[in-house]
């Protein structure tokens, strides 16, 4: 979804978007039910919660020195199990959907470097012409999926409102 603006290899030899620290586990991606069951198959003792009506997410405990835990299906030689097919949230981020006073935004992770040091112009038209319909659409389909606003992330985009 983001290869115009990250290259593969930048994400790969990264993955903090992987590693979560204790007060970020809510952070951790929700999937849905398809999702669900594939990462059943490959993790079958991996410890799965309700995130939502139909929608789930890890429940993780802390298991590193710093305090943190990588996702589960994080393969450190070659990450992600799930290969293309990931949670939306992974697909998405940094960029990120959420819910602020009433509405849908696009917002972006202070996180990534390799991201947030290109121009907002950029930026900006990215989020417009590439995420802006894609997103929103499937942000409508899957409510449990879009997050609380995180006020460190600067939003770059409103869902347009539609008045009746
Ligand atoms: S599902 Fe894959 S991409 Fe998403 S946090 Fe876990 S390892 Fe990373």
């Amino acid at each position: 979804m983001l290869t115009k603006l990250l290259c593969r290899k930048t994400c790969a030899q990264c993955r903090l978007c992987c590693v979560f620290d204790s007060y970020d586990f809510r952070e951790t991606p929700v999937f849905d039910r398809r999702m669900r069951d594939r990462i059943a198959s490959l993790l079958p003792d991996a410890a799965v919660v309700s995130a939502g009506t139909d929608s789930f997410r890890f429940r993780l405990t802390v298991t590193d020195d710093e305090g943190g835990c990588a996702c589960p299906l994080l393969d450190p030689e070659n990450g992600c199990m799930l290969g293309e097919d990931k949670p939306f949230v992974c697909r998405l981020f940094p960029f990120r959907v959420m819910h602020l006073n009433g509405r849908r935004v696009i917002a972006v992770s202070p996180l990534c470097d390799a991201l947030t040091e290109k121009p907002l112009a950029v930026l900006l038209r990215f989020v417009r012409d590439e995420l802006a319909d894609p997103v929103f659409a499937y942000a409508a389909a899957h409510p449990d999926e879009v997050q609380p606003y995180d006020a460190l992330c600067p939003v770059l985009l409103w869902e347009p409102q539609t008045f009746d």
